[in-house]
């Protein structure tokens, strides 16, 4: 899922007020940070296989500007509105990016 503009303001916001404005990068100490207009996912590990349909957690990736040490925030605690139709699918997001050029 790929984050609008909008989303992605209001993200760095909550990031800013809550977590990245009274945070260096752990690795260089740098204060600038990036994030990353697209959610990810993490799923539950199973042996040799993916389990579709299983529990996921949507996250946001947050990159140090300086060095690339990379955070990992929920999206859901972050405030992005995962409820389909507020966001572009990745697939959408390709089929755009494709047209314009
Ligand atoms: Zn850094």
């Amino acid at each position: 899922m790929k984050l609008n503009d909008e989303q992605k303001e209001k993200l760095m916001r909550h990031l800013q007020e809550t977590a990245l404005g009274r945070t260096a990068c752990p690795m260089c100490m740098g204060r600038s940070w990036d994030a990353a207009d697209l959610i990810m996912e993490m799923r539950g590990f199973a042996h040799h296989s993916i389990v579709v349909g299983g529990p996921v957690v949507p996250l946001i990736t947050v990159t140090c500007k300086t060095c690339g040490y990379t955070l990992l925030f929920n999206a859901l605690r972050a405030g992005i509105d995962l409820t389909p139709g507020q966001s572009k699918t990745l697939s959408q997001a390709a089929l755009e990016e494709a047209s314009d050029e």
